[in-house]
């Protein structure tokens, strides 16, 4: 079990591009998970809220980041085990749903290919089309400024249209989904990924502001002390 700060649990996996989600634990005896990894089972997922001594049922809230098949895996287990409250944006809701694919991304290769080629295999998938998830449908569209059980919501488009990051103030902790990566490198996303460089830009430059200090990512793992310099250095570098 990784605790990146006080109540932040950091789950990973290889598959999926070192893929991660987050268990929030407020203390309040409520817990909200940020994305669901790549394995249907949620195994990984429902034995890190075993380990904090909670219970699925615990589970209230899973917020979705975006629509793409990496952080959907283990949802529709889940939601059968908790019965937690599914969040998305409403543009990647019927995705989520199985209602309609993924947009589809570019099948030319990211530059350089010494540094993506390990994730090829992903994009890939993603320019064709391949790689379903187990479908759920959401219960409530999440938008900017939700509180959600200890975050914040922000809309952050670019990676895709409904692209969602979480902003937990008191930790000063940003969840930033796919619009950052730390893996392979650290990234504004990976470019070829990114539907809308130019909202991605600005949704860069508006994370940056919150001057993090622990960065939570979609791809790769956390940064678990002076995020901000980072983040703001990549966000001038844009
Ligand atoms: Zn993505
Ligand atoms: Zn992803």
């Amino acid at each position: 079990m990784t605790q990146i700060a006080p109540g932040v649990y950091s789950l990973r996996q290889n598959t999926g591009g070192h893929v991660h989600a987050f268990l929030l634990d407020d203390g309040s005896g409520s817990l909200t998970l940020v994305d669901t990894l790549f394995d249907t089972d949620a195994h990984r997922v429902l034995d890190q809220i075993e380990g904090i001594g909670h219970t699925p049922g615990d589970l209230d809230h899973i917020v979705l980041t975006h629509a793409h098949r990496s952080h959907l895996g283990g949802l529709a287990t889940l939601k059968r085990l908790s019965g937690a409250t599914v969040h998305a944006h409403e543009w990647e809701a019927d995705i989520i749903a199985g209602e309609r694919p993924a947009q589809r991304v570019t099948i030319i290769p990211m530059r350089p290919l010494a540094t993506y080629w390990r994730v090829y295999y992903l994009q890939f998938g993603a320019a064709l089309g391949r790689g379903k998830h187990p479908p759920c449908p959401v219960d409530s569209f999440a938008k900017d400024g939700d509180e959600i059980g200890p975050v914040r919501v922000l809309h952050t488009p670019g990676h895709t249209p409904g692209h969602l990051a979480f902003w937990w103030e008191d930790r000063r902790l940003l969840i930033a989904g796919d619009a950052l990566a730390t893996y392979p490198v650290f990234e504004a996303g990976w470019p070829a990924f990114n539907l809308n460089p130019t909202q991605q830009r600005a949704s860069v430059r508006r994370m940056a502001g919150l001057e993090p200090e622990v960065l939570a990512v979609g791809h790769g793992e956390p940064i678990t002390g002076g995020a901000s310099e980072r983040l703001r250095s990549l966000a001038n570098s844009g």
